[in-house]
């Protein structure tokens, strides 16, 4: 079975308008279908589309980053933490692992920090305005390794 590659920019707003990221400027983003590199929502928009397409695709947060994880949040001594300055926003990884979970200061009152290890987009509904720079058939070595290689892929060959 033959998957397609998708090669697209985007503009992401939240409902209210507010920019939130685009990749205009840059590289595209290119996507091998079915390997999870993009949120679901947003593959099956583009999926058979055709370049030079322009799709506006609003994608509810159950089906982006999921929606917010009240468990996520809690509340820790300043003291606990291994930094000297801290505000709000910051964000760090809570372990070595690069896979550990990154949380956000939420709020600082005096001694308690509270922490949101919830993603940022967790709960927003997404607006993307998408345009397809191109679409291809995958070669069979982009499928056996499962990613994009070329422009806005992988660049390991
Ligand atoms: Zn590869």
């Amino acid at each position: 079975m033959s998957k397609s590659v998708v090669t697209f920019h985007y503009t992401l707003h939240n409902r209210n308008g507010q920019l939130l990221d685009n990749s205009t400027g840059g590289e595209p983003i290119a996507f091998l279908e079915g390997s999870g590199q993009i949120i679901d929502g947003l593959e099956a928009a583009l999926l058979g589309a055709v370049a030079g397409a322009k799709l506006k695709v609003e994608v509810a947060a159950a089906r982006a980053y999921g929606e917010r994880d009240a468990t996520l949040v809690r509340k820790v001594k300043r003291s606990m933490l291994p930094v000297d300055e801290l505000k709000l926003g910051d964000m760090f990884q809570t372990g070595q692992d690069r896979h550990a979970p990154v949380v956000t200061v939420t709020a600082i009152d005096g001694d308690d920090v509270t922490l949101d290890a919830n993603h940022p987009l967790a709960g927003v509904d997404l607006v993307f305005d998408t345009e397809i720079v191109g679409v291809r058939e995958a070669t069979a070595d982009e499928m056996a390794h499962g990613h994009v290689h070329g422009p806005g892929g992988h660049h390991h060959h």
